[in-house]
């Protein structure tokens, strides 16, 4: 499925590990491991990485990820799950001990239980084989981002100016003259319904897993608890989305957790 994966890129283009992002011009490119045994996966992926300005390294196992990672500690990790010496959950467990870079995993599987397994085990995002390279790149975009703090806190969500910093919720647009103005000019949100939103618009374009939602939000035993999250986001949607039926901006990952995505980022998942 390599060859579907990467279909229909520009080569040409500049990319996000280097000259492209402004105030990266003279910092060195992002450097990602790529850790996975199919071949022509591996050479497309890292053909791909470097065409957009990333270091790439490589490793078909395991155990030659973590001897990688060690000599050549990486920015961020694309990571197979199903490698021919050790499962992937144990290559991030073992990265976890040492290295805060962002974990993708790459899953060939069908069932969730693997994907939340990885994320337990501490990686960031993952991508379901067969994948678009496009999208696999907007998340490695998203995961590098991570330790960059947002602006001044300030994010607009659709018609609705979010401040994290005062808690307030007003609207972005201009309600305009002789409109029945069905929507309030400030939304109120509950404390529970603040923290999931911070948790969610600190992690642009990422994947927060429910499981750390759960404990970030109600604390450490309510990870099972996931009817509290259906039940706060349905109520942030009714609030912050024009549809709250179709979501454009707090994202449901079905068994995996939510996403905040930004306008203009990531195409849909
Ligand atoms: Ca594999």
């Amino acid at each position: 499925m390599a060859e579907a994966a990467v279909s229909g890129r520009d080569p040409g283009l500049a990319g996000p590990g280097q000259a492209a992002v402004p105030g990266r011009s003279t910092a060195r490119p992002h450097r990602v491991l790529v850790v996975e045994d199919e071949p022509a996966l591996l050479r497309a992926l890292e053909i791909n990485l470097r065409a957009r300005g990333y270091e790439a390294t490589t490793a078909v196992s395991g155990r030659a990820a973590l001897r990688e990672a060690g000599q050549r500690p990486p920015d961020a990790v694309l990571l197979d799950l199903g490698l021919p010496d050790v499962d992937g959950a144990v290559v991030i467990r073992q990265l976890r001990t040492w290295s805060r870079a962002p974990v993708i995993v790459l899953s060939g599987r069908t069932g969730s239980g693997d994907k939340i397994g990885a994320l337990d085990a501490g990686a960031n995002d993952y991508v379901t084989k067969p994948f678009d390279i496009e999208e696999l790149l907007a998340r490695l975009r998203a995961a590098l981002r991570r330790d960059e703090p947002p602006g001044a806190g300030v994010v607009t969500l659709g018609r609705w100016r979010i401040d994290l910093a005062a808690y307030t919720a007003h609207r972005a647009d201009d309600p305009g003259a002789g409109e029945q103005a069905p929507v309030p000019a400030a939304m109120h949100l509950t404390p529970t319904e603040w923290r999931l939103l911070e948790l969610l618009l600190r992690h642009p374009g990422q994947l927060v897993p429910a499981t750390r939602l759960l404990t970030d939000v109600w604390g450490p035993g309510y990870e099972r608890n996931t009817n509290y999250l259906r039940f706060h986001m349905a109520r942030l949607r009714r609030k912050l989305e024009d549809d709250p039926s179709r979501p454009r901006y707090l994202r449901t990952e079905p068994g995996m957790g939510y996403r905040y995505q930004p306008d203009g980022a990531a195409p849909p998942g």
